[in-house]
Parts: structure tokens; C-alpha cells; sequence
């Protein structure tokens, strides 16, 4: 294959040679940039992991509960020997509920139990005032991972899909104690019930715009809109109070809620939860079922084979214990040296923001002044935290139990305590990522930016790269971070967190403006897996331009930069090798847009690009000057 040009597809120019070479590992959707980090750090870990419980010797208390939960998973002859056995034992208390006053009667222990509901129930920070927390609900998920999946002109598409899902279903219900008949029926309702919930919860683009799932509704109301359902008794048993406000996230759900849960509709319920729980709780169970268990998600994913025993042990036990986990990889496997170096970097990134804000010719000064505001008071999180969070010293658990009892105690203890919390005031140091992850988050309702340990690697990050080489990798990331505050989302809150307008009418309407073009330079672009939705994608892709446009104007002030190290190193961290399925997937639910995009698309709204690779009108990387956006 001929060597692309530059000019015309800088990503594959970067990583097309690689692509071709690359094996995608057997359990995993995807190679390069971000997973091969994953797959180093996820190494390092589940040797160490290896260690520990061979010496029996733990960093600390923390660890060695992690390595409790590991080694469960690890006894395969005892989860192979009880098999299906925990769960039904779990789910017999849930079929002994036969109509809506018995349903009611146990809701605080299903809400506790994290328990399949027709309504999710959840006690988060109030987006308006962000010094407490309120109470949302909203709908479920359904099978299919978006609603567009249900749309008439994908008929065939879900049909297939849904085929995938049914006979993992099928396969699962067959190992349990219902007759061939009743499992008919157990399936038939699962899928009835699961239609009528695609009609009513939000599609992944409108879970996009998450500023929206603000709606605050009287108490009253929602009570009876959730009618069956006894909400006041269920708020008083989780919180010891009814709040007169309650967070409506899916106002369509609730008011279609009559119609999916009734006395008429309770079977159809009961066999929906009861399906979808036991599938759920497969990946606790003998490695046969976890194998069945995970052959829809893999086939959604196009991921060939499901992880050996040890890696599965070590990623579930590190994401029930992820903080210490993150603590740990951090301690061991981070420099100081280099956590100085990057929080240098955050500051010059923030202050050379602020002067592009304070120079913006659009701008007028009242926007450009809370813009400013929201800088100077951004909070910094980078490596990992000091200490782990309070929850960690409450997650006991009996190490002698079923994996699947100690993984479901876990997650009851971490609900419990969430309620706990509602009448204290929400603390602003809890970090949002732990140190193993490789990725990294703004908060808006925290107004931080979180850098975890993992990410700051090559080729996003090293000491022995050079400062353009960087400023393309973690510092176009530590840009896009900081863009978050000021994306379509971000920038309806304010520098505490609190969704509040700060915008004169002249600026919004121009920032609207700019957000429509972004939907419209991505919007219906053609890919072999599908088409580009510009709209479920254009936080992440405002995020991106700023990223690049700051960055970009740090390099003016950089001895010796280098454009080209700049740009080859910003495709270098988008690469990625995927499984077609996945690629497809990602089009329907992922809020960032595929790689190649991510790599080819924001360069040319810049000048730099032009300027150093002489891009003309004849290369597929032009765009006319008139077309190119750059928000911040
Ligand atoms: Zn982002």
C-alpha cells in the first residue's frame, strides 16, 4: 500500500503502518494509543496483584480486601461448582413478590440491592446548588444499547441484534428451574417490556446534552406520575424525609411511566427484572455462564474471546476497590518529577487561556470577566489523591462468600452510604478517576480537571519527549479538559458548579452559532462503519478545538518548537486499531468522535497546519478559510 501524504490524511500518514501491523488482542475491542496504555498498566497491576496473594502480603488493608475479591474470583472450582446456584438462591426472594403492594413493600431493599427497576432512583449533587444533594429518577436502560436502535428504518439491524441478545437469554434461562414453556414466556415479556421502555427513555444524543436532565419537579407530582409506585414511602425509608423537590431526568419516561408499569403490566415487569438480574449476575457465577453470559456484549463489541480468569479477577477486584487500586499504581508506578512538570504545564495551559479570553475580539467584557472567573478558580487534580475516600474503610465483606454475594454486599454498602450522605453537604476533593485509569475528566458541577496517573505516559506524556512533541499529546488533553467548562454543557454553569447563566445575550447567541458549525463540520460524514451524528459529538468536539487552539498559541511562545513534532504527536495519541462492530457501536453511543476524525478533522481549522505542511486547495485536508471554527 503506497504511503498516504500528510496533507491529505494525517492520521494514517501517523499511524497507518502501524494500523496494518497491529494484532487487536482477543479480548479487547480495540489496539493502540489509549488501550495499549491499558493493557501496560492493567500488566504491571495484575503482576503485582499475582504477588501479593502468593506472599500474602498486602501494601495495605485496602489491598488486601481487593485481593480477597480477586482470589474469589480466581477459585473457579468453587464458582464452577456452585454454578447457577447464588443467583436463583438471590432471585427467589424477587419471584415470592407477586403484585404491586408486595413490589412496594420491598422497594427500599430493591433500591438498595441495586435491583432492576422500571425507574433508576439515585441520590446525586443538586446541579443548581451544588453545596447538596437531591434526588433523581429516570428511566432504564434498555437492551439494545440505544433507543435509535427501535427506529422503523432499523427494523433489521435490532432484529439481529436483539436475535444476539435472545439466545444468550435463551441459553442462560435454559440452566435455571423454569420449564421450556415458562422460560418462553420469561423471554417473550422481557422483550415486550423492554419495547415499551425504548418509547420512553432518552437516546444517547439527548443523555448528551446533560444540562437537560435538569428538571426540577414537585414532589407531588412525580409521586403521581410514578403512581403505582409508593415514592413517599420509598424517599422516607432511603432519606428519613420527602424533599419537596424531587430531579425528573427523563420528563418523557415519567410521563409515559402509567403505561410501562401497571397491575395489568406487573408480569411483564416481574420477567423483564428477573431476565435481565440473572444475566447481569452471570459474570459472578461458574466461568460457563460468565462465558454466555458475555456473548452479547462481546458480538456488540466484535471481541473474539472473553478475558482469561486472572484478568477478569484482577478487573473486577479493581474496579469494586478502584481507589486504592488507583493509589497504589500510583505511588509505585508515578514520578514526582513528572507530576511537577505536567501541573506546570496545567498552569501555563489555564493562564494562556485566560489571555486568549481576555483577548477574544468576539467577546464582550461582563462574559469575558465570568469566563475569567471560572480559570482562576478551576481545581487541579493530577496522579491520584492523597488518601482514599471513607467508603473504602465501610466495604467488608465476608471473603468465605460466593463471589456474586460479595460483589452484590459491595454494592449494597456503597448505595447505603450514598443515601447516608443526603444531608451533608457534597465534598469538593473526592477525585472523579482513580490513578490506574487511562483517561482523564472536567467536572462541571465541581469545576476541576482530573489528570490520573496512567495517562500521563508516552506518547502523551515524557520527561524525554520534547515540549512540542508533549504540548500534541497531554497538553492538547489538559486543553480539551479545560474546554469542557466552556463547551455546549460546560458552560451553562458557573465557576462554583452551579447551573446558572453568566452570558450576555449577543455572546450565547455567537457561541450557539459556533456550536452549530461544529455539529455541521462532523455532522453525516461517511465512515465504512457508518455515519457521523454531529450532534451526539459536539461537547467533546468544542473540547478538542480548544484544546488545539490554545495549545497551538502556547507554541508561538515554545524555544525551538517544532509544528510538525506538535501535529504528528496529536495523531500519534488518537491511534487506534478497532473491530468493526465496535467502531459502529461507538457511532451510535459514544460522545467523542471516531479517531481518525479526532486526528484529521480539528488541524484544519488552524493556520498552523497550513503554515507547516504547505496544505493547499489540492489536499483532502483543506478546508477554505471561511469554513474553519475555532470556538475559544
Ligand atoms: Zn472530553
Amino acid at each position: 500500500m503506497p504511503k498516504v501524504r500528510i496533507q491529505d490524511d494525517l492520521f494514517n500518514y501517523v499511524n497507518g503502518e502501524w494500523i496494518e501491523n497491529a494484532t487487536i488482542p482477543d479480548d479487547k475491542p480495540t489496539a493502540g494509543g489509549f488501550a495499549d496504555l491499558g493493557v501496560e498498566v492493567e500488566e504491571n497491576l495484575m503482576r503485582d496483584f499475582r504477588e501479593m496473594c502468593e506472599k500474602n502480603e498486602y501494601p495495605n488493608d485496602y489491598l488486601k480486601r481487593a485481593c480477597d475479591v480477586y482470589k474469589a474470583l480466581m477459585n473457579t472450582k468453587k464458582r464452577n461448582k456452585e454454578g447457577i446456584k447464588p443467583a436463583l438462591k438471590y432471585l427467589s426472594k424477587f419471584s415470592k413478590i407477586n403484585n404491586i403492594s408486595q413490589f412496594n413493600r420491598n422497594l427500599k431493599d430493591l433500591v438498595l440491592s441495586n435491583f432492576t427497576l422500571p425507574f433508576r432512583v439515585y441520590c446525586e449533587i443538586d446541579m443548581k446548588n451544588t453545596s447538596r444533594y437531591c434526588i433523581f429518577v429516570q428511566g432504564p436502560d434498555t437492551i439494545l444499547p440505544d433507543t435509535t436502535y427501535y427506529k422503523e428504518e432499523r427494523a433489521q439491524q435490532k432484529a439481529a441484534i436483539l436475535g444476539l441478545w435472545a439466545n444468550m437469554a435463551q441459553a442462560i434461562l435454559a440452566k435455571t428451574k423454569l420449564s421450556p414453556e415458562e422460560q418462553q414466556q420469561y423471554l417473550a415479556d422481557t422483550l415486550k417490556f423492554d419495547e415499551i421502555i425504548s418509547t420512553l427513555v432518552k437516546s444517547s444524543e439527548e443523555r448528551s446534552e446533560y444540562t437537560k436532565a435538569y428538571n426540577p419537579t414537585k414532589v407531588r407530582k412525580v409521586c403521581s406520575l410514578l403512581k403505582p409506585v409508593k415514592f413517599k414511602k420509598l424517599l422516607q425509608d432511603l432519606i428519613g424525609e420527602v424533599p419537596e423537590t424531587i430531579i425528573v431526568a427523563e420528563p418523557r419516561f415519567l410521563q409515559g411511566f402509567s403505561k410501562l408499569f401497571n397491575e395489568e403490566n406487573f408480569t411483564l415487569y416481574k420477567h423483564w427484572a428477573y431476565v435481565r438480574e440473572l444475566l447481569d449476575l452471570t459474570k459472578f457465577l461458574s466461568e460457563e455462564l460468565r462465558e454466555i453470559g458475555g456473548s452479547y456484549r462481546r458480538a456488540l463489541q466484535g471481541i473474539a474471546k472473553m478475558a482469561n480468569v486472572e484478568k477478569f479477577s484482577y478487573q473486577m477486584a479493581s474496579a469494586l476497590f478502584s481507589e486504592p487500586v488507583g493509589l497504589y499504581y500510583g505511588e509505585k508506578y508515578f514520578g514526582e518529577e513528572a507530576k511537577k512538570d505536567v501541573i506546570e504545564m496545567v498552569h501555563q495551559i489555564i493562564d494562556k487561556y485566560k489571555e486568549r479570553v481576555a483577548n477574544s475580539p468576539v467577546l464582550s467584557q461582563p462574559t469575558r470577566d465570568k469566563a475569567i472567573l471560572k480559570l482562576n478558580t478551576m481545581v487541579i487534580k493530577m496522579g491520584y489523591p492523597d488518601k482514599v475516600e471513607e467508603i473504602y474503610d465501610k466495604l467488608v465483606f465476608n471473603p468465605e462468600d460466593s463471589a456474586m454475594n460479595i460483589a452484590l454486599a459491595l454494592t449494597t454498602i456503597r448505595i447505603e452510604d450514598s443515601y447516608l450522605h443526603y444531608k451533608e453537604t457534597p465534598r469538593r476533593d473526592k477525585w472523579a478517576m482513580p490513578g490506574h485509569m487511562v483517561n482523564a475528566c472536567y467536572n462541571p458541577m465541581t469545576n476541576d480537571i482530573t489528570f490520573p496517573a496512567a495517562i500521563l505516559q508516552a506518547p502523551f506524556y515524557s520527561i524525554k519527549q520534547t515540549r512540542s512533541q508533549n504540548l500534541g499529546g497531554i497538553g492538547a488533553v489538559i486543553g480539551h479538559e479545560i474546554s469542557h467548562a466552556f463547551d455546549n454543557n460546560g458552560t451553562n454553569f458557573d465557576e462554583n458548579g452551579n447551573l446558572n447563566n453568566w452570558w450576555t445575550k449577543e455572546d450565547h447567541k455567537r457561541f450557539k452559532k459556533s456550536t452549530n458549525d461544529m455539529i455541521k463540520q462532523f455532522d453525516g460524514i461517511e465512515l465504512p462503519w457508518g455515519r457521523v451524528n454531529g450532534a451526539l459529538i459536539v461537547s467533546e468536539n468544542i473540547a478538542d478545538n480548544g484544546g488545539m487552539a490554545v495549545t497551538l498559541n502556547i507554541m508561538k511562545d515554545t524555544p525551538n518548537a517544532n509544528y510538525e513534532e506538535y501535529f504528528i504527536n496529536w495523531a500519534k495519541v488518537w491511534c487506534m486499531k478497532a473491530k468493526p462492530e465496535y467502531q459502529a457501536l461507538l457511532l451510535n453511543v459514544d460522545v467523542h468522535a471516531p479517531a481518525i476524525l479526532r486526528a484529521n478533522m480539528q488541524p484544519r481549522n488552524f493556520p498552523e497546519w497550513y503554515e507547516t505542511f504547505k496544505v493547499t486547495k489540492k489536499d483532502q485536508m483543506y478546508i477554505a478559510p471561511n469554513k474553519r471554527i475555532v470556538v475559544w
